[in-house]
């Protein structure tokens, strides 16, 4: 395994414990997610991860070093991009790119490959100060990519980027994918962004990993379709109980507020609606959907990734 991760634990100074002593191996090539909220202990996780922060107990190896008693053995095998911006703003893409290869000893032909794979060709000589989020996104994550690592970390890559540009970003993020044997962990609060790069997910809360799975496994628990019922009255667990009683709500099914979210898994999303005229439920609104992660979280912790976002 490339990352090893064993009852990893840290207590702050004045006693928050973000990190309650979590497990999780990844594999060579493997691209895998932490999802969380604001708080759940992501940053915490990666700091010591990058060998920023000190555990406070447990292991945690890359590629074979521990980030403990290692850590500089265990840099070299990483390469991370965090929120702040790195690269030096005075110099052009292609100075910071051969700033960089010259600090790793790298030879300068890898830079053109990866100018080419990043679309930096045009922007790539001007000075950074000028560059777009997106653009300084994707100029860090080449430069992250210099050195070869065995393990790339992406610290919630996308946040601050208008949507159209976020878009842009994951694209790219999904190629590198294809590309090597490299393990890449990269923490976010977007679920559409988990899903749609992830091959597995740690959904983390309060310091802990609440699920891990595939996505696609994660949501197959939640059936093939959601109904979701806004109550008029918001007595959300009264309703539940017939329905429950009538076998439409499983015990996947949950309430938040006066939020009513039932799974279907044997029924039709008509035959629930029927479910809910007869046992008299009254509703300000119905929905049908699809499950997604959002519901997973939910199920797992009755907090909403999306609010918390
Ligand atoms: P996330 O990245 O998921 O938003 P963090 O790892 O940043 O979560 O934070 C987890 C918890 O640890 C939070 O309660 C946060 O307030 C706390 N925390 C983070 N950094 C520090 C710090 N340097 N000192 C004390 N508490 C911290």
């Amino acid at each position: 395994m490339t990352i090893e991760v064993r009852q990893l634990r840290k207590v702050y100074p004045g006693g928050v414990e973000a990190v309650r002593g979590i497990n999780f191996d990844v594999g060579a090539g493997e691209v895998f997610g932490l999802l969380g909220p604001n708080g759940a202990g992501k940053s915490t996780t990666i700091g010591m991860l990058t060998t920023t922060i000190a555990p406070t107990s447990g292991t945690a190896r890359l590629a074979g070093f521990d980030v403990a008693r290692e850590p500089i053995a265990a840099r070299a095998a990483s390469s991370v991009v965090f929120q702040e911006p790195v690269v030096d703003r005075g110099f052009s893409g292609r100075g910071n790119l051969e700033l960089h290869a010259r600090l790793w000893g790298v030879a300068g032909d890898r830079i053109g490959d990866l100018i080419d794979a990043f679309g930096l060709a045009g922007i790539v000589d001007r000075p950074v100060e000028g560059y777009s989020g997106g653009e300084r996104r994707r100029l860090e994550i080449a430069r992250a990519l210099v050195s070869e690592p065995r393990v790339l970390f992406l610290d919630e890559p996308t946040v601050g980027l208008d949507p159209r540009i976020r878009h842009e970003l994951l694209d790219v993020i999904a190629g590198l994918r294809a590309q090597t044997e490299m393990t890449v962990l990269v923490t976010t609060h977007y679920l559409d962004e988990a899903e749609r790069l992830c091959d597995r997910i740690a959904i983390m809360h309060e310091g802990e990993i609440v699920a891990l799975d595939t996505p696609e496994r994660l949501l197959e628990g939640l059936g093939q379709a959601i109904v979701e019922l806004r109550l008029e009255n918001g007595n959300a667990p009264a309703a539940l109980a017939p329905l429950r009683a009538q076998g439409i709500a499983g015990d996947d099914a949950f309430t938040v507020g006066s939020t009513l979210t039932i799974p279907l898994h044997e029924h039709t999303a008509a035959q629930a609606i029927a479910a809910v005229d007869a046992a008299g439920v009254r509703t300000r609104s119905i929905s049908t959907r699809e499950p997604t992660l959002d519901d997973v979280y939910l199920r797992l912790t009755g907090a909403s990734l999306a609010d918390a976002a």
